[in-house]
């Protein structure tokens, strides 16, 4: 059996005069969700509200959050979507990113995924992307066309092939996993990684000594601090024994 303590943030960043991130942490049922909206007229804060908050509670209605149940979920979240384009047409076109993880006490993780927020896992000192984002300039590396070094400067980089929106049923990816007691779990909007990733990401996540809250304020002051050109959204979720 393994337990956990998480905080979350979130930081409008020093660039953008709103904030379209949102996120939900429910630690009892070990719930955690970070979305990035997008949209005009306000619509990014829509989307990314009512996605989070559909699959908050979708997945609080689970007793197992098979993959099925997943999906469903992250249907009922679209479903919001579509819904709300319907009565404000002034939302149309508005999407968000998806990213919803739920922990067991038994240790087990299970994820889904739509867009370019992450989830990482801290193991020791090596950081592992635990998503894969949903960009153009993704495929285009996996595909052998792009050089992985090259992708976070690319033009395009900011080019979704993947989100969640009122026209297209969702297509989450779904990842199964365990985590061990001293892992430290990363969910966070892209914001984040664009500005802090690698070992500066690593030496803020390993300071063991540290409350989940005091590594979520650091990481956003340290986004901030290299420019904080988007909103920042951070959730940190340490494994305990
Ligand atoms: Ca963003």
């Amino acid at each position: 059996m393994i337990g956990w303590s998480a905080a979350g943030d979130s930081h409008r960043g020093r660039i953008r005069e709103k904030n379209e991130d949102f996120f939900h942490i429910d630690e009892d049922r070990g719930i955690f969700i970070v979305a990035d909206g997008m949209g005009g007229h306000a619509a990014g804060e829509v989307a990314s509200r009512l996605a989070a908050d559909a699959a908050l509670e979708a997945l609080r209605r689970l007793e197992e959050p098979e993959p099925e149940a997943l999906r469903a979920a992250f249907r009922t979240a679209q479903e919001q979507i579509a819904a709300c384009c319907d009565d404000q047409p002034e939302t149309q076109g508005m999407g968000t990113t998806l990213t919803a993880a739920h922990l067991s006490a038994d240790g087990r993780l299970r994820i889904a995924h739509i867009g370019d927020s992450r989830l990482y896992r801290v193991q020791g000192a090596t950081l592992h992307q635990l998503t894969r984002d949903h960009t153009w300039v993704q495929q285009e590396v996996d595909a052998g066309r792009l050089d992985p070094g090259d992708a976070p400067r690319h033009p395009f980089s900011h080019i979704l092939s993947r989100v969640l929106t009122a026209t297209d049923p969702p297509a989450p990816d779904i990842i199964s996993t365990r985590v061990e007691p001293g892992d430290v779990l990363l969910l966070c909007s892209d914001g984040l990684y664009n500005m802090v990733d690698g070992q500066p990401l690593v030496d803020i996540l390993t300071r063991d000594q540290e409350e989940p809250a005091a590594l979520v304020e650091r990481l956003i002051a340290s986004a901030n601090r290299r420019g904080g050109t988007d909103n920042i959204t951070v959730i940190v979720v340490r494994i305990t024994a």
